[in-house]
């Protein structure tokens, strides 16, 4: 059996959630749109389903626009607010290491006239403040910084990021795909106008996301049609995915508490160990201010790469960085925003625990980890 320690890249749905959505298949096929008593009860599953997830972050039922997932809710965000408010200025803000949907975003507004800046992190992966208003300017109608980085896990400074941009007038985005289920989130305390969250990062199915939108911030839709989710979203909702997202809200709201402690714990032996047993092995990302699951490498003289594959021999599954670039060849970008060097970052690993993560997993890859590290730094000309 493999042990997986890649739970940044995908998550199992968890079984109570699979049981919560069966009878949405079949039984309960319904339509919400349809006026007849199936449709009805289509309706009133959708709008609970909608109060329980807005309720996980602390906003309204009608706050909550259902999508196909993060990179679906990220557009509708940024390309919507920009299409909407363009009269008001065509500058937006992001950070230099924003999932890359954002920065592919960012790329396609700014052939389309919009200006992006983005905005350097310091060696540990943080955003700072000042650099963010040193950059605002009177056409800066949005920023959008992640509420914690996918790869290296730093948490943002979020509600002072959200406070600096209500007292200049400026929407804030952010995508907490990557933070969910292991910060508490409150969209009101962090002065949070849109946000991003998916239903796999919290052990819902994929292919199911939602865009929070404040009350009072004006987008535009994407895609058209049959004008369902208030005409910001066509399209006939899924019901058993939103079924399975509000009941992985509902476990998580009893869980998180627990499930983070116990991360912290396998986080924690990880780097404590690796970094006291491996030498020249460093941590990367921030070393406290980092989500509960995160445990991110480097190891001079060793490409990641062929990390990954020695420890996938030995059964274990784990990354060298984010899942939705791993197929290019470029080093990752956001660890070349932290200063490394494209070595450096090749020789990256990251490690992400999870609900169904055990002690003996853990165990295994403190085991296997170091020998593998030795072989490699043996056969390789890069390491002195
Ligand atoms: N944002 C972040 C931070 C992510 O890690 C991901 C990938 N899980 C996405 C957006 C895109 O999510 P999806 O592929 O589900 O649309």
């Amino acid at each position: 059996m493999e042990v997986y320690i890649d739970y940044q890249s995908a998550k199992p749905v968890d079984p109570r959630v699979i049981e919560e959505m069966t009878p949405y298949f079949y039984y309960k096929f319904g339509n919400p749109s349809s006026l007849h008593e199936t449709g009805d009860e289509a309706t009133a599953i959708l709008e609970n389903c909608r109060q329980t997830i807005a309720s996980f972050i602390n906003a309204k039922k009608e706050e909550i626009i259902f999508t196909s997932g993060a990179t679906e809710s990220n557009n509708l965000a940024i390309i919507g607010y920009a299409l909407r408010n363009k009269g008001k200025g065509n500058h937006i803000l992001i950070s230099e290491i924003e999932h890359i949907s954002i920065h592919n975003i960012a790329k396609y507004l700014s052939k389309i006239g919009f200006n992006i800046s983005k905005i350097p992190v310091n060696p540990y992966g943080s955003v700072n403040l000042k650099k963010i208003k040193e950059r605002m300017t009177d056409k800066t109608i949005l920023v959008s910084i992640g509420y914690a980085n996918n790869e290296i896990g730093t948490i943002q400074q979020i509600s002072e990021i959200g406070r600096l941009c209500k007292e200049n007038n400026i929407a804030f985005h952010s995508d907490a795909v990557a933070a969910e289920g292991l910060v508490p989130i409150d969209v009101k305390k962090d002065n949070i106008d849109l946000l991003t969250l998916s239903s796999n990062d919290i052990y819902g199915p994929k292919g199911l996301g939602i865009l929070y939108t404040r009350k009072g911030i004006r987008i535009n839709p994407l895609i058209i049609g049959g004008g369902q989710e208030r005409g910001l979203r066509s399209g006939s909702e899924n019901i058993p995915g939103i079924v399975g997202m509000a009941k992985a809200v509902e476990i998580m709201q009893v869980e998180m508490n627990e499930e983070v402690k116990r991360l912290k714990v396998y986080r924690d032996r990880l780097i404590d160990n690796i970094l006291g047993n491996i030498p020249k092995s460093h941590l990367n990302g921030h070393p406290t201010n980092r989500l509960s699951n995160n445990a991110h490498f480097r190891f001079e003289g060793i490409e990641g790469e062929s990390l990954l594959l020695s420890l996938k021999d030995k059964g274990i599954s784990v990354s060298t960085g984010s899942a939705c670039t791993s197929k290019t060849l470029e080093p990752s970008h956001t660890l070349i925003a932290l200063g490394l060097l494209h070595e450096e970052a090749h020789g990256s690993l990251e490690l992400t625990s999870g609900r169904f993560t055990k002690k003996e997993d853990i165990d295994l890859v403190l085991e296997v980890l170091p020998q593998v590290v030795e072989r490699l730094r043996k056969l390789s000309p890069l390491y002195k």
